[in-house]
């Protein structure tokens, strides 16, 4: 039974009551699904990113969703209520933060800047602060402490992570949920939902490949993967 239609993903339901099964699809959308197209082994290729990621950051102390690898595009992960807000880390400027504040494409950020954004394709996904937060009822103060202290560590273990393979991590985008009575890290960490730049060249590996048509998306989400793989992480 599926509970969840997402622009890439869907959520069905699996025999254990507390589980569900995703299914990464071959979907691309951008512009809050403007731009669609189906891209041939981009399901596989980000289920595969995603899982690698998971697992190094459960080794380091994250607790995600993830349980069981079933295939190249299924897993089976905890059900968690999802937070309705996206929390972004951004380690350099570039995207929509470029386009708001008009500052210089790939200036950097240290400490990084730290956004929360209401999960509302209907909305366009914008912009809130805390209080905002808290008035529309999307998280409770405590909530958005800790999804602020585990979004910041996760920024530091995946920044080692990348340097390792000559990327440099630029953005991304974390989605949260509540299981038992604890947050989890829920959704994936791909291509899809960061901003990946190769540190010598520059090459954008990332989903900006497909939302600027700068060429093959595959070939970068691949090449993300292959180091991944290279560097047995
Ligand atoms: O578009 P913007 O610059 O705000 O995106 C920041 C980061 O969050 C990017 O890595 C982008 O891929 C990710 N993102 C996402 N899903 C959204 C919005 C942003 O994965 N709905």
């Amino acid at each position: 039974m599926e509970l969840y239609r997402g622009k890439s993903k869907i959520i069905l339901q699996s025999n254990d009551e507390n589980t569900v099964k995703i299914r990464f699809t071959d979907n691309a959308t951008a512009f809050n699904g403007e731009k669609c197209e189906t891209l041939p082994g981009k399901g596989t290729a980000c289920a595969a990113i995603s899982n690698l990621i998971f697992r190094y950051l459960e080794e380091n102390g994250i607790e995600t969703h993830l349980l069981e690898v079933l295939d190249d595009t299924h897993v089976t992960a905890k059900k968690a209520e999802i937070v309705g807000v996206e929390v972004i880390v951004r380690n350099a400027a570039t995207g929509s933060f470029v386009k708001k504040y008009g500052v210089a494409e790939g200036k950097e950020f240290n400490p990084p800047v730290l956004e929360f954004c209401v999960k509302s394709d209907e909305l366009g996904d914008p912009l809130v602060n805390e209080s905002q937060i808290i008035a529309l009822s999307l998280a409770t103060k405590d909530e958005l402490s800790e999804m602020e202290r585990q979004a910041l560590y996760i920024n530091n273990l995946l920044c080692e992570l990348f340097a390792k393979v000559k990327i440099r991590l630029v953005d991304f985008k974390l989605e949260f949920g509540r299981y038992e009575n604890r947050l989890i890290l829920c959704d994936e960490i791909s291509p899809d939902s960061c901003r990946l730049w190769d540190v010598k060249t520059g090459e954008k590996l990332d989903k900006d490949r497909f939302r600027q048509s700068l060429g093959d998306l595959i070939s970068g989400y691949s090449e993300v993967l292959k180091r991944l793989l290279d560097a047995q992480i």
